[in-house]
């Protein structure tokens, strides 16, 4: 052999006019024998699993055996006809079905979920939007939200089989929902995988519908639930909630639901990451004499002593009374203190005012 390949016949120990029959048991044979999942992290096996899958796949296929027994190894390699297979899972995917029965259908440890991996899929996730209050995102809320959704059909299950049925393994593609052609183009021989068209993909025939989904296996209704939206949450951010996206295919996984959330502006605070910011006025006396003042903040209030000659414009930090950040630490609050020019005087205050102007004019 020019590269040193073993013989195709000489592999699968049969003879050059074995037939279909016989190839085949006599790959099943080996296949069992050096089965991946029987002899795990065995590289030995696995190269002997890979050369008998390589044979059989040339022997299997009457024009691949035909350009193989007219010019051995060398035909496959120069002609396009088969380079061998890359990885196990395209053995499994091509040969599926013959591991299928042989260890029981599918029951047999990883194997029987890389056949059914390689057509099932997880469902696609979903969207929505919810506006809530200022405070209900700082500190998190419980929210009714309302959306379209693919309920599983009670009836059946979701298999969308009329009671008492079960769904059939697509005879085309034997449960697979790819098939695979061959095709001869201008560079040989090339393997294409589509999917199948019995099945539409599914890798299964239904043969008498659910009659209350139709065969769907789900049913479209308007959801209402209640969510758990997450403390410190800000405008423009979202959250998932886990299986409540579209439904999967094949046994797949449902995707997510992934909630937008829009936060609606507080007259009060500004946000920023999370620290919260406000502006206080506070009367001129107070700024000018000192005094205790009240700081609205996000909980509450916080009790002030404003210094006397406080300017305005000068900054408040309370620690830890911003947005919750997990569940141990928070932002901070941040109060400037301005002041609060009187608009509306009366006779009494237009007059002292006017004696302090006079007061301070002296002084100079
Ligand atoms: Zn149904
Ligand atoms: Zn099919």
């Amino acid at each position: 052999m020019p590269d040193g390949k073993r013989d195709y016949y000489e592999v699968l120990g049969v003879k050059k006019d074995a037939d279909d029959a016989t190839l085949k048991k006599a790959y099943r044979d080996l296949a069992k024998k050096y089965h991946p999942d029987l002899h795990p992290g065995d590289k030995e096996a696995e190269a002997k699993f890979k050369e008998a899958s390589e044979a059989y796949a040339v022997l299997s296929d009457p024009e691949k055996r035909k350009m193989y027994d007219m010019g051995g190894h060398d035909a496959m390699n120069g002609g396009g006809g088969f380079g061998g297979f890359s990885n196990m899972n395209d053995i499994f995917s091509s040969f599926g079905d013959i591991f299928g029965d042989l260890f029981g259908g599918g029951g047999f440890g990883g194997f029987g979920g890389r056949r059914s991996g390689s057509m099932s899929s997880r469902g696609a996730d979903l969207q929505t939007v919810i506006r809530i209050d200022f405070k209900d995102a700082v500190f998190g809320c419980k929210k009714e939200i309302e959306f379209d959704f693919k309920e599983t059909c009670s009836s059946c299950g979701g298999n969308g089989c009329k009671k008492g049925t079960s769904p059939l393994t697509c005879p085309k593609c034997n449960g697979r929902g790819q098939v695979v052609t061959m095709q001869r183009t201008m560079l040989g021989m090339m393997q294409s995988i589509s999917p199948c068209p019995d099945c539409n993909g599914t890798g299964k025939i239904i043969k008498e519908k659910c009659p209350d989904c139709f065969g769907r296996g789900y049913r479209r209704i308007r959801k209402r639930m209640e969510v758990n939206v997450p403390a410190g949450i800000d405008n423009g951010q979202g959250f998932k909630v886990r299986s409540f996206g579209e439904p999967g295919t094949n046994g797949g996984a449902r995707g997510d639901l992934i909630v937008q959330v829009m936060v609606k502006e507080s007259p009060d605070f500004e946000r920023d990451g999370f620290d919260l910011f406000s502006i206080v006025k506070v009367p001129f006396y107070t700024m000018t004499l000192g005094g205790d003042i009240k700081i609205p903040n996000i909980d509450g209030e916080t009790s002030y002593k404003v210094a006397a000659g406080t300017q305005s414009g000068t900054r408040v930090k309370m620690k830890g009374k911003g947005v919750p950040q997990g569940a141990f630490s928070r932002g901070d609050h941040y109060a400037t203190l301005v002041v609060d020019v009187p608009t509306s005087l009366n006779g009494d205050m237009k007059r002292a005012i006017q004696a302090y102007k006079d007061a301070d004019i002296r002084k100079k």
